[in-house]
Order: C-alpha cells, then structure tokens, then sequence
C-alpha cells in the first residue's frame, strides 16, 4: 500500500513545450493590447495558486507597463448531480476602472471559474476583459466561454505540475504530467 492512491504518470507536455505556449500567449497579449485604442494600461489577474508558475513566467514575456493582483479560487466538488461550489475571493484586487484586465489561470476546465470571475470583474469598469490560459480542456466545459489565448489544448485527464497540483502537492515540478490512479 502507498501512502498516496495517485502517483505520477507520464510526461504530457515537457519544459520546452511549456516554454514555446507561454511565449505564444504572450506574443496574442502583446497584440491584442497594440490594437487597442484609446490608451489604459494593462492589470494581470491571477488566480492562485495553480496560475502562480504561469503568471511569473507569462508577465516576464509582456514588456508592457502593467500591474499583478491576485485572487483566490477554490472549488468544493460537489456530488453527482449538483456542481461544486465555488469561492472567489477578491476583496484585495484594486481599482480596475479603465483599465485592460487579463485573467490569467491555469487551466480552462469546465469553465465555471473564469465564467464567475469575468462577471465580476466586468463590474468594476474596465476598459477591456480578456482570458490567459495555458492549458485548454474544451472537452470538459459546462458552461459557455472560451479564452482569448490558450497555450495549449489537452485532452480530458487530470494533469499536474508547473503550478497545477493535486491536493497541494506537484505544484513545483517543471513539466506538466498526468496523474495516475494506483493500477494505472
Ligand atoms: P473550472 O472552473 O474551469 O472547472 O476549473 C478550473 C480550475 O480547476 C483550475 O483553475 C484548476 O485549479 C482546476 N483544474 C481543472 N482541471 C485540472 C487538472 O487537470 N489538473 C489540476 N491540477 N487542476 C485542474
Ligand atoms: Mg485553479
């Protein structure tokens, strides 16, 4: 018997991999903020803890004026038939009015967090809303959204590592794996 009844799989997306998306997504930002009109500078929201790696890289790569802030999401699985529920808290994120907001997460999933997240934030009056992620699982959404940039699409498996965790653990590795149930 392990003491865990997960362990690591296999490698899905590597270092380098990792490293060309992130420049991808950077360089779509990049853009679409020269296209924009009329100025208002740009604030990078955070959801932590899984997006903490692919911010700190991704904000390296936007050689922009710009602002981090945070927010924390944690969702409780639910049962069979209602949905988890979900908790935002933002109460830290400053003022966002004119200004062009990019929502960066992790991973796109069923789509509940950045759903609730993006009406709040539209709340707050700025200037433009957009989506980061790096890891895409369209086959997965529950609800009606999709990112402006994604790094990468993937298919429906539970993946850790460069920030993504499992029950707080994995979160430091380099690259991106599957988790494994024990006998897989
Ligand atoms: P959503 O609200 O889109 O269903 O969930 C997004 C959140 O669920 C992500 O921020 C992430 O914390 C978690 N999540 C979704 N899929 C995975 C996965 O494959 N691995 C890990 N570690 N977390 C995931
Ligand atoms: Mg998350």
């Amino acid at each position: 018997m392990s003491a865990h009844p997960f362990h690591l799989g296999p490698v899905l997306v590597g270092r380098r991999h990792i490293a060309a998306a992130v420049r991808r997504v950077a360089e779509g930002i990049l853009d679409d903020l020269h296209a924009e009109a009329g100025g208002g500078e740009l604030t990078v929201v955070s959801v932590l803890n899984g997006a903490l790696v692919f911010t700190a890289d991704l904000v390296r790569h936007l050689d922009v004026p710009l602002r981090i802030e945070t927010v924390r999401a944690r969702s409780y699985r639910g049962d069979a038939t209602t949905p988890g529920d979900l908790a935002l808290r933002m109460e830290d994120v400053g003022a966002l009015a004119g200004r062009h907001v990019l929502l960066v997460d992790d991973i796109l999933d069923t789509g509940r967090t950045m759903h609730r997240l993006r009406a709040e934030i539209r709340q707050r009056g700025p200037a433009s809303v957009r989506i980061a992620v790096l890891l895409d699982k369209p086959a997965r959404r529950a609800v009606e959204i999709e990112a402006d940039h994604v790094g990468l699409e993937i298919p429906d498996v539970f993946v850790v590592g460069y920030g993504l965790d499992h029950e707080e653990r994995f979160r430091n590795l380099p690259d991106i794996h599957e988790l494994r149930g024990d006998g897989a």
